[in-house]
Order: structure tokens, then C-alpha cells, then sequence
């Protein structure tokens, strides 16, 4: 699905975001976002991810939400949960269409408007996590969707690097082995109250081992190794593949098809394409067969 980033705002600080070192202050617009919708349209899936920074902080986030609503298409809120509670409230009279919240759930304790947003509109929210410490700990999340009845799934996803420069906070592949046992067991315990997962781009194929993947599958769970591009759609009129590769964007303005949109943006990837981030990559079956993506495309030397 492809996400609109309405905002670079954030009421959060998580130390991993790929959007930390974006000081704009552009925000979408609602003509903007008007302008894009005959493209959202043409995407397969009919829905659009709104994504931030906070994008509850765009200043037109209501008309703009409205209008993807009333123009048919399903709309995914990626929040951090902080929602202030006029905004909640609004949200709470809205008739047509169908729009849910994915809630950050990565780090600390639980803010007051998250637990609102829980008591009010859990029936539309499902948690996700990004994990960026091989430690680290994730059983709030089962906490509570079951504590406040959420949707009985989550997504997780891992820290990864933004290109070229890496500096945010992320996961380094020689610390895959030990996170994916972690992982694992925090899956398994999920599994067993009926919670299960959904995994995000990034992960290669052999981050589980075949044990591991063979009680995904046993479990219904999909799991597959994906790299984009997404795409993003920013508000200075680009779509980059995704945010850890934000450095190869193209110009929307000229380009009104998807198919067109898809195959420039995978033309700025090819480079990428033939190599993973391990050095057994090279001549991995796996790899060859398209099973893998080799890991995120922003972990490799584009040379
Ligand atoms: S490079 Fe690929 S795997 Fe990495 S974040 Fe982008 S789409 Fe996801
Ligand atoms: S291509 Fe690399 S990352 Fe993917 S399964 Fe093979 S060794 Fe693992």
C-alpha cells in the first residue's frame, strides 16, 4: 500500500526514525493530496497508508482524511498514539468508509491519549513495533490488545539504516541470530493467546531458521522476504522507494500512471538487485530464486 507522508512533525521521539533528520516543516496539502488521488486509485489494493512523522499533526489531517474516504479508498492512520482528544472525537462521528489505526508501540510507557484512543476506537487499531536492540522487550504489545480487546494481530519491523549516512539508530545484521531467538520466543507466546504477527520489508529469508518458518507456516503466518519500493509519497512532490532510500526519489509531476510511478522508482533499485547483505549471498539459492531480497536494500553498498 502505498503511504502519503503528511507531515514531518512528530510529538514522538523514537531513536530509530527514518525521518529524523528531516527538519522540513512542508506538510501536504489537502489540493495536494486531491491532485494524487486519480493516482492512489490505480493502485491494486484500493487503500493508502498515512504516515508521518505524526500525521495527525498535518494541519488539514481531517478534510484530507475525509476526502481519501469519500473517494473510496481504505485508509491506514500510522500514529503514535498520542491523538489529541478534539481530533479523537471528530474522528469518532466520521460515517463513510473505513479507516484504521496502526499504533507505534516500539518504546515506553503508555501515553494517556493512546489509552483514549484504545477506549474509543480500539475496534479500529492494531499495534506495531520496530525493533532496534536485540534485547529488546515487546510483551506490552500482547498486554495490551489483550487488555483493551485490539485487533488480534500486530507488525513488526526492524530497525533499519537510512542511505547513504546510516546514522539513525538500526540493526546490524551480525546481530540478526541472536534477535531472531528472541523473536521467536516473543512470537510463539503470542501465538499461544491467538496474537500473531505481521512482518514488514527488511527481513531476509534466513533471518528464521527453517524450524522457526516451518512453525510460521504451520501457524498461518505469512512470512516472506520483501524490499520495496512502497512507494512514499512526500509533500515536496517526490515518491521515494521508502524511507531508508529517500535519497532516490523521483518527481511525481510528470508521472499520472502507477505502472510508470512502480518502474522508475525499480529502475533507481537495480543496482541493488544482485547482491545481499551477507557475503554468502553471493550465489544464495534463495537470492537467485527471488525467494530473498538479500535484506534491505539501504543495508547494501550501492556502488
Ligand atoms: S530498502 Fe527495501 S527492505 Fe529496506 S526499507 Fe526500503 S523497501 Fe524496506
Ligand atoms: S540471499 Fe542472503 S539474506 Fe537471503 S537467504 Fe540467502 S544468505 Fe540469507
Amino acid at each position: 500500500m502505498p503511504n502519503l507522508v503528511l507531515t514531518y512533525l512528530c510529538n514522538n521521539q523514537c531513536p530509530y526514525c527514518f525521518a529524523e533528520s528531516r527538519q522540513e516543516r512542508h506538510q501536504f496539502s489537502l489540493e495536494q493530496v486531491r491532485h494524487l488521488v486519480p493516482l492512489l486509485k490505480q493502485v491494486n489494493s484500493g487503500g493508502v497508508n498515512l504516515v508521518g512523522g505524526e500525521p495527525t499533526l498535518n494541519r488539514s489531517f481531517l478534510p484530507i482524511l475525509e476526502l481519501l474516504l469519500t473517494e473510496g479508498l481504505q485508509v491506514n492512520i500510522f500514529t503514535g498514539g498520542r491523538i489529541p482528544p478534539g481530533l479523537l472525537d471528530s474522528l469518532q462521528l466520521i460515517q463513510e468508509g473505513s479507516f484504521t489505526f496502526c499504533v507505534n508501540r516500539s518504546t515506553g510507557p503508555i501515553a494517556a491519549e493512546t489509552i483514549r484512543l484504545y477506549h474509543k476506537m480500539g475496534y479500529r487499531v492494531h499495534l506495531a513495533a520496530t525493533v532496534f536492540q536485540s534485547d529488546q522487550s515487546l510483551h506490552h504489545l500482547l498486554d495490551e490488545i489483550t487488555a483493551y480487546n485490539l485487533e488480534r494481530h500486530y507488525r513488526l519491523g526492524l530497525a533499519l539504516p537510512v542511505w547513504p549516512d546510516r546514522r539513525n539508530t538500526h540493526l546490524d545484521p551480525t546481530e540478526y541470530r541472536v534477535l531472531a531467538a528472541h523473536l521467536f520466543e516473543f512470537i510463539r507466546t503470542g501465538v499461544d493467546s491467538g496474537i500473531r504477527p505481521l512482518f514488514d520489508c527488511g527481513f531476509p529469508y534466513c533471518f528464521f531458521d527453517a524450524e522457526q518458518r516451518k512453525f510460521f507456516q504451520d501457524n498461518g503466518i505469512d512470512f516472506s522476504s520483501h524490499c520495496g519500493p512502497i512507494p512514499d509519497f512526500c509533500p515536496d512532490s517526490s515518491a521515494i522507494p521508502c524511507f531508508p532510500l529517500r535519497d532516490l526519489g523521483v518527481a511525481v509531476a510528470q508521472l499520472t500512471r502507477w505502472d510508470e510511478l512502480k518502474a522508475a522508482l525499480e529502475g533507481r533499485l537495480t543496482r541493488v538487485r544482485e547482491r545481499g547483505i551477507f557475503a554468502r549471498c553471493t550465489g544464495c539459492r534463495e537470492l537467485l530464486e527471488g525467494k530473498c531480497s538479500g535484506g534491505c536494500a539501504a543495508l547494501k553498498t550501492m556502488s
